[in-house]
Parts: structure tokens; C-alpha cells; sequence
């Protein structure tokens, strides 16, 4: 299996209940393969291929070589993610409509695009001047950070691309560190409707200034179990787009909030559970791992108000999952 295999792997969300892998075919809207969907499906494939020039596949072919570098593998992915354009610089966030400016957070001069952020910004220029002749004396600007890494990739050897995909790497930690450095909280609280046999969750995260930057509205089936649901309602917080969000953004400790103390305790706890609610904090710890700094806390339930009104509200909705996420949103955030 190929490295860019696993790291797709990687990315697939696990189930929160146990469910059992299954094989399903992507080609059709149900996952079942037919003969017709087949055709579609490789009709597509040949199509796309033919609209790409030969030249740009050769292109996108030569920066797969960083899978060859002797560097950390976290650094290889990194130099995948830059070539995939897939960092979360502010126009990447501004395009998914998450940050409502695109512009550089250091420079304040020019918009983010991951070629700024690591190779035309003041800043990462004042750091590429210190490296090797061959990399400070190239000036080249380009719109992708991915022709810049192939053309000096075609003139300089491997162990000088290395330091390259490093020194990228570190300019990019060291834009995180310089632009938020803090903790990010969610709450989360749960709800039951037991004649609909439904569950309602609320999630609501705020930045350390205490300002609302999200919340979130999930209904889905569910036991009229409150035990359950507080569990779901903490891996959903875990999941929350939010959080993933503040954790590549920057150097961030995530705080969890609830007012269920059996599922705060069932996190730290060290004794395995082999009852339904055992599963879904399983599923939590293994979301837990992905964070550099993480805590769970109890809040009594008049501190969680904002997230109860949430859990509750979901419940008069058909299977809703509205989210929300601004920079610095001011939303009254009293409760
Ligand atoms: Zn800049």
C-alpha cells in the first residue's frame, strides 16, 4: 500500500457506534456496484484524463517525489497538503466561507495563499535569505507554492529539497504560533425526544475571549437514553468542525464542556466499559489522540445554557446540522 493510500485511510471517519467496516462503491448513490455505474464511473476517469494537458501530468508527477525524501513523514504530508494546495491559509478559509478576509495575518499587506504563506511573505523570505545559496538566490514568484518546490526540485539535489520541505514546514509552525496561541472551548449538551425517538445536540464554541466563533445543531435517531446521548453529544463535540478548524489555525488547547459528570469521568477513567456508552467514549479517546492538548470538564447545567437551548431547539427540526463560524463574531455570549 502507498503512503498517499494510508494517509486517505487515515482521513476516513471512524464509526461512533462500532459499526462493521463494509466495502461500498462510491459510483452510485445507494453503494451498490452495477455494469452501468461501472461505465459512467470509467467514462468519467478517461474524460477528466483527456482534458489534462500531458504536460501538466508530467508537472504533477514530479512533486510526488517528496514521498522519497529522508525527512519525518508528518513533513512529507505537510509538502503533499502545500502541493495540494490543502493548508488552511486565510484564503483557503475565506473561500470555504470561514474567515471573512483573505489577507495575510503577519503582513496585513497581501492575501494568504499558501505561495505567501511560506515563500513571498516578508517574513518567510527573511528565513529562506538564511538558506542554502541555491534556494534565496531563486526570487521566483509563482501563483502555486508547488511549482516553486518543482522547478528548484530540478535543479537541486534531494537532501537540499529536504531541507526545503523542513524549513516550509517550520515557517508554517511558526505562522501558527505567531497568530493564535489559546485554548478553544465547546460545549455541548444533548436532548431527547422520546415520542420521536429522536436526540437533539447542541454545540456552541467559543475563543478565549469568550466570543461565540460556532455553533452547531445535530439531530439524529437515538435511545431515550440521557446517559447516550450526553456521550454522543461529547464525540460530536470532539468532531465539531470547529475544533479541527482552531487545531490547524494554530497552537490551540481544545476545552470540552458539558454537564454530564459520568461522561467526563468515563473520559479519564481508566477502567474499559463494555456497555453502549463504553463504545462511544472508546470513540472519543481515539478522537483525543489527534489533539496536542485536550480537557474534558463538568459544568453544572446552568452554566450550559446556551447549548441546552441548542439541544433542545434541534429537536422541533428535520435532521438539521446547521453551523456557523466567523472570526471574531461578537455574538452575545452571556450564558
Ligand atoms: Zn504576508
Amino acid at each position: 500500500m502507498g503512503t498517499e493510500t494510508a494517509v486517505i485511510i487515515q482521513k476516513i471517519p471512524l464509526s461512533q457506534t462500532g459499526a462493521r467496516d463494509r466495502l461500498i462503491w462510491l459510483g452510485s448513490k445507494n453503494g451498490s456496484y452495477s455494469v452501468k455505474s461501472g461505465y459512467h464511473f470509467l467514462k468519467n476517469m478517461q474524460d477528466n484524463s483527456q482534458g489534462q494537458s500531458s504536460n501538466e501530468m508530467q508537472l504533477q508527477e514530479r512533486w510526488t517525489c517528496c514521498w522519497q525524501f529522508k525527512i519525518p513523514q508528518a513533513a512529507k504530508v505537510f509538502m503533499w497538503r502545500v502541493c495540494l494546495e490543502a493548508l488552511p491559509t486565510r484564503v483557503n478559509l475565506h473561500k470555504r466561507k470561514i474567515l471573512k478576509s483573505p489577507m495575510c495575518p503577519i503582513c496585513l499587506s497581501e492575501e494568504e495563499t499558501v505561495e505567501h504563506a511560506l515563500w513571498s511573505c516578508k517574513s518567510a523570505m527573511d528565513v529562506w535569505s538564511q538558506g542554502p545559496i541555491a534556494i534565496h538566490k531563486s526570487s521566483d514568484r509563482a501563483e502555486k507554492f508547488k511549482d516553486i518546490f518543482e522547478k528548484l526540485g530540478a535543479k537541486c539535489e534531494q537532501q537540499a529539497m529536504e531541507f526545503f520541505t523542513i524549513t516550509a514546514r517550520n515557517i508554517w509552525h511558526r505562522r501558527n504560533r505567531l497568530i493564535f496561541e489559546g485554548f478553544l472551548k465547546i460545549n455541548w449538551n444533548a436532548a431527547i425526544c422520546e415520542e420521536n425517538g429522536i436526540i437533539g445536540l447542541g454545540l456552541i464554541a467559543r475563543d478565549q475571549g469568550g466570543h461565540v466563533v460556532g455553533t452547531k445543531k445535530i439531530t439524529q435517531a437515538g435511545f431515550n437514553d440521557p446517559l447516550l446521548a450526553e456521550a454522543i453529544g461529547a464525540y460530536q463535540a470532539g468532531a465539531y468542525q470547529a475544533v479541527k478548524m482552531a487545531m490547524e489555525m494554530g497552537n490551540v488547547c481544545v476545552l470540552f464542556e458539558g454537564d454530564s459528570s459520568q461522561v467526563v469521568k468515563g473520559i479519564y477513567s481508566q477502567v474499559e466499559r463494555w456497555d453502549r456508552v463504553g463504545m462511544i467514549i472508546t470513540d472519543i479517546r481515539l478522537q483525543l489522540t489527534f489533539f496536542t492538548s485536550w480537557k474534558f470538564l463538568f459544568i453544572r447545567r446552568s452554566g450550559n445554557t446556551l447549548a441546552h437551548n441548542l439541544a433542545k431547539s434541534s429537536l422541533n427540526e428535520e435532521s438539521v446540522v446547521t453551523a456557523l463560524l466567523l472570526e471574531s463574531s461578537h455574538v452575545n455570549s452571556d450564558v
